[in-house]
């Protein structure tokens, strides 16, 4: 396995990462954003790591889309109850994810 900087290998590397994240995320408590930690601790563990990125300002424009929608559908079978959304009105339709998996053409 290679080795990286300091002597760590890539899965040491990404423990410290998600390690480091886990901390800024949980600092945001002692900013007013008490609710945001709750929620991220009350979601599905599969949809979590995208909602702490966004929080923490450290997502795309896509990735924050996907957390958007997620959240929308409140994390409940998201890429089906997205892909097959029928709200028309809201701003993230057309581009919203999941679309391709439920064969609606957009
Ligand atoms: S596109 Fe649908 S799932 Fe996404 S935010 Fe809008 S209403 Fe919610």
């Amino acid at each position: 396995m290679g080795r990286l900087l300091h002597g760590l290998d890539p899965g040491e590397m990404r423990l410290r990462a998600e390690t480091a994240r886990i901390e800024r995320f949980r600092s945001l408590e002692k900013t007013g954003r008490e609710k945001t930690v709750r929620i991220a601790k009350s979601i599905p563990t599969r949809y979590r790591d995208r909602y702490v990125k966004v929080h923490l300002g450290e997502a795309s424009p896509r990735t924050i889309m996907r957390a958007h929608c997620e959240q929308c559908v409140g994390w409940e079978e998201a890429p089906v109850s997205i892909g097959t959304c029928k709200s028309f009105s809201c701003a993230l339709w057309r581009t919203r994810p999941y679309q391709a998996k439920a064969g609606d053409p957009g």
